[in-house]
C-alpha cells in the first residue's frame, strides 16, 4: 500500500492532536528521507516563490512525515495503544482493536485494565499509583510477557512492551502488544511432543533391558532343562531297545528317569514358559496404556478417592489397615486412569506393610511450588524403600523382592507412565522401616487450556 492511499486516515483517538503538523515536542521531526517518499507531490502542488517554496516544503515535509507515522501505526501487526497516567485509555490502533475484538469507541476514555484478566486487572490501578508517587517502574521500559483479555472474555498470553511519553505537563504510556497465542500454542505441542519423545525412548530403553536380562533367564531355564528331557528321552529308548526290561537294577533306572527327571525338567520348562508368559502379557498390558485416549476434565478427587476405596475395601479388611483422607483439591485428569494410579499406590502401601504393625495409609494434598498443579501425597507406614531404589521401582519390572512372589514389577511402572500422559509428575520419598510417600503433581488445568 503506497503512502498517498493512507492519507486521510486517523489514529483513533487521534483526531484532535494539538501537535499535529510537527510543531510540539512530541510530533516527530519532519525527515527528508521520510517526507520524499510519502509526499506524493502533484504539478499543481508547485509553490509561486522561493521563500514561498521553503515554506511550503517544511509544511509538506512536516505533514507528510506524520501522515506517513500514522499510516505505519496504523497497519502494523502489533498492537499499539496509549493511556494516561491514571490508565485512560487515549489511543488505540486496528491491530489492537483485533487482538482484544472491541471497536475504538468501546476503549477509548476507558481503564485499560479493562483488557487485563484477573489478578492483574485488580492490582493495576495500585501500580500506576505507586509509579506516579515513587518513580518505581515494573514494566515501563522494559518487555514481557503477560496475559490480555478479550472482549469475549478468552484469556490470552501477548508479549508486552511498554514505553513513557513526557508531554509538557502531562505523560502518556505506550503499549507495544502482539498476541503470542499461536506461538505458545506450538511451544506447548513442541513440549508434548518432546515429552511424549523422551517417555517412548527410556519404555524402548527398559523394553531392551527387559528383553535381555528378564525374558532370557527363564530362555536359558527352558533350554536347559529341554536338553536334560531329551537326555532322558535318549536314555529311555535305549533302555526299552535293551533286551534287559526285567532285570530289577533297570526298574528302579527306570523309575527315577520316569518319575523323577522327567516330571522335574517339565516342571522347570512350564516354570519358564509362565514366567516368560508373564511378561511379555505385562508388556503388552504396558504398551497398551501408550494407546489409551486420555479424556482429562476437572475431577472432585474426594470422590474419585471415595470410589478407590471402597472397591478395594476387602483388601484393606484384610490387612485391617487404617485409611485417612484429607480435603484434596481440583485437578485436571483422566477419571480412570487417575484411579488406576491411585488403586496401586494403595495397593502397595498395602502389599509392602510392615508385618510388625496395622497398616496405616494418609491422603492428602499438600502446595505445589508452582503455578497450575496440585500435590496429592499418598503415605504408608510400610517397609520403606532404600535410597538406592527410590528411582528404580518406576521401571518396568522392577521389583525388590521377586523372590517373594507379590506383585509383577509393573504397578509403579504404569502409575508413572498415566501420569506423565496427564501431564503430571510422581516421586517418592521413603525411609527403611518408617514408611514412604509417594508424590503425585497434578495439573489443575489440561495443557490446552
Ligand atoms: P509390584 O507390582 O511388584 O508391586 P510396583 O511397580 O508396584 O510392582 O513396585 C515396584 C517395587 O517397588 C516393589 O517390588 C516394591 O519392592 C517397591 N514398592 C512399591 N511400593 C512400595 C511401598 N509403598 N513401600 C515399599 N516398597 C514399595
Amino acid at each position: 500500500m503506497s503512502h498517498c492511499e493512507n492519507q486521510g486516515q486517523s489514529l483513533p483517538g487521534h483526531n484532535h492532536n494539538p501537535h499535529h503538523n510537527g510543531s510540539a515536542s512530541t510530533a516527530p521531526e519532519a525527515r527528508p528521507g521520510l517526507s520524499t517518499s510519502g509526499g506524493c507531490p502533484s504539478p499543481s502542488d508547485k509553490p509561486q516563490n522561493p521563500a514561498q517554496t521553503n515554506n511550503h516544503y517544511t509544511h509538506r515535509r512536516a505533514e507528510s512525515s506524520g501522515d506517513h507515522l500514522k499510516a505505519i501505526i496504523e497497519n502494523v501487526v502489533e498492537g499499539i495503544i496509549s493511556i494516561d497516567d491514571h490508565g485512560i485509555i487515549e489511543s488505540i490502533n486496528p491491530a489492537a482493536l483485533r487482538i482484544f475484538g472491541y471497536t475504538s469507541e468501546e476503549l477509548i476514555g476507558q481503564n485499560v485494565k479493562m483488557l487485563m484478566p484477573e489478578p492483574y486487572r485488580g492490582h493495576h490501578d495500585g501500580y500506576l499509583h505507586a509509579y506516579r508517587q515513587t518513580g518505581e517502574a515494573r514494566i515501563i521500559s522494559k518487555g514481557r510477557e503477560v496475559l490480555g483479555r478479550r472482549k469475549n472474555g478468552e484469556v490470552f498470553p501477548m508479549d508486552l512492551a511498554v514505553g513513557e511519553v513526557n508531554l509538557p505537563g502531562r505523560r502518556l504510556f505506550t503499549g507495544i502488544i502482539r498476541d503470542i497465542s499461536e506461538r505458545k500454542n506450538s511451544e506447548i505441542h513442541v513440549r508434548q511432543l518432546a515429552r511424549s519423545l523422551q517417555e517412548k525412548n527410556q519404555e524402548l530403553e527398559s523394553v531392551v533391558y527387559i528383553a535381555s536380562h528378564d525374558l532370557r533367564s527363564p530362555l536359558v531355564n527352558i533350554q536347559g532343562f529341554s536338553i536334560e528331557l531329551s537326555h532322558s528321552c535318549r536314555r529311555l529308548t535305549q533302555l526299552l531297545d535293551s533286551s534287559k526290561l526285567s532285570e530289577p537294577a533297570l526298574q528302579n533306572e527306570l523309575d527315577t528317569i520316569l518319575k523323577e527327571e522327567i516330571p522335574e525338567a517339565l516342571e522347570f520348562i512350564f516354570a519358564g514358559v509362565n514366567k516368560m508368559d508373564g511378561l511379555l502379557s505385562g508388556f503388552l498390558k504396558f504398551s497398551r496404556l501408550g494407546r489409551v485416549s486420555m479424556d482429562q476434565r476437572c475431577l472432585d478427587l474426594n470422590s474419585l478417592i471415595r470410589e478407590v476405596l471402597s472397591a478395594m475395601k476387602y483388601q484393606i479388611q484384610q490387612k485391617s489397615a487404617r485409611i485417612e483422607t484429607g480435603y484434596l483439591p481440583e485437578c485436571c485428569a483422566d477419571h480412570l486412569q487417575l484411579s488406576q494410579v491411585f488403586t496401586n499406590l494403595i495397593d502397595n502401601a498395602l502389599k509392602y506393610s510392615d508385618p510388625d504393625r496395622a497398616p496405616r495409609i494418609s491422603i492428602y494434598s499438600e502446595e505445589s511450588p508452582h503455578e497450575n498443579e496440585i500435590i496429592v501425597v499418598v503415605q504408608d507406614n510400610g517397609v520403606g524403600i532404600r535410597p538406592e531404589h527410590l528411582e528404580k521401582i518406576f521401571d518396568v519390572f522392577f521389583r525388590l523382592q521377586p523372590h517373594e512372589g507379590i506383585g509383577e514389577g509393573l504397578g509403579l511402572a504404569i502409575a508413572k507412565r498415566i501420569v506423565h500422559r496427564l501431564g503430571g509428575r510422581i516421586w517418592v520419598d521413603s525411609s527403611v522401616n518408617e514408611g514412604s510417600r509417594f508424590f503425585l503433581a497434578l495439573p489443575i488445568q489440561s495443557d490446552n487450556g
